[in-house]
């Protein structure tokens, strides 16, 4: 960056996606055990911690059992600062308009001793337990159980989020599948002979949910944005504040469309790793993640 540079040139993205300038600050989109990933809460946050993060939000699928685990447990390190927080995979009511039929909402900074949120988490956690029993039934039917392998994964709450991915590390166990993204193609994507649709929240109760509980709400890994504007307006007049725009797996220039969404919405950027665990170890993953200062700045100034 040089000298004088204009507030656009500041958060220019770099140039090569494993080009990362310095290591950033924020990590505002990670999961754990909790739900489908596979660290642990202590785990996750020692690991960012010794990655240099300073404010780290845990935003594991429709459950806070993982932050209000590491609330006065002294697992958080020195200088992390743990912000508690929520995905919610909100269902379209009409499918199609994005990737599988439902957009991702990120609460964050929401107060997890809410009791609608935990009511509306707990209602989500359901339908979620559904739809994954109907999709090990789908596999028995197509002649690959997983039954087994699922038992070798056991479950360590009852809150634990049940996701596809559970079901894609079954189903390499057990043989049918090489690598988590070869079972989503091969069987759990929409159209895929396993894929069962989910039930749940809408979008707009999804923000709202999060709004109230004193979150920001942020849409998440929505590359197609730019090409739907009058939707994220809509989810605007819901109460939506945020778009992650520093997404890790995003190249340059689909983190510059969002980044010029966010600026023209007048949302806050959000930005994260999306870190699961599955395929690398967090400090691989942080460093892959590219989330401006500036950014940063103007992140942490909306949760004042
Ligand atoms: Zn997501
Ligand atoms: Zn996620």
């Amino acid at each position: 960056m040089t000298k004088g540079a204009t507030r656009k040139d500041r958060h220019a993205p770099p140039t090569g996606r494993r080009f990362v300038p310095y290591p950033a600050a924020l990590d505002l989109h990670t999961h754990t055990l909790r739900s489908d990933g596979v660290l642990t809460p202590e785990a996750l946050v020692s690991a960012a911690g010794a990655a240099g993060v300073k404010l780290l939000a845990i935003t594991d699928h429709d459950t806070l059992a993982g932050v209000r685990e590491l609330r006065g447990s002294g697992a958080v390190p020195a200088g992390l600062e743990v912000l508690p927080g929520i995905e919610l995979n909100s269902v379209l009511a009409e499918p199609g308009n994005a990737g599988e039929g439902e957009v991702h909402i990120l609460g964050l900074g929401v107060d997890p001793d809410d009791d609608a949120l935990e009511a509306a988490l707990s209602r989500q956690r359901d339908s979620r337990r559904v739809r994954f029993e109907q999709m090990v039934d789908r596999l028995r039917e197509i002649g690959m159980p997983v039954d087994r392998a699922l038992e070798d994964q056991p479950l360590t709450t009852d809150d634990d989020a049940l996701g596809r991915p559970r079901l894609a590390r079954a189903l390499i166990a057990c043989g049918y599948a090489t690598s988590i993204e070869d079972a989503f193609v091969r069987h759990l994507s929409r159209g895929r002979p396993a894929y069962v649709p989910r039930q749940g929240l809408g979008p707009l109760d999804a923000i709202r949910a999060i709004r109230a509980a004193g979150g920001i709400a942020s849409l998440a890994h929505f590359a197609e944005a730019p090409s739907h504007v009058p939707f994220i307006r809509e989810l605007m007049a819901a109460g939506l504040n945020g778009l992650e725009v520093y997404y890790r797996s995003y190249e340059a220039p689909a983190v510059a469309g969002l980044r010029e969404v966010a600026d023209e919405l007048r949302l806050v950027a959000t930005g994260g790793t999306d870190y699961h665990g599955d395929r690398e170890t967090y400090a691989e993953a942080h460093a892959e993640l590219w989330f401006p200062t500036p950014a940063e700045a103007e992140f942490r100034a909306t949760l004042l």
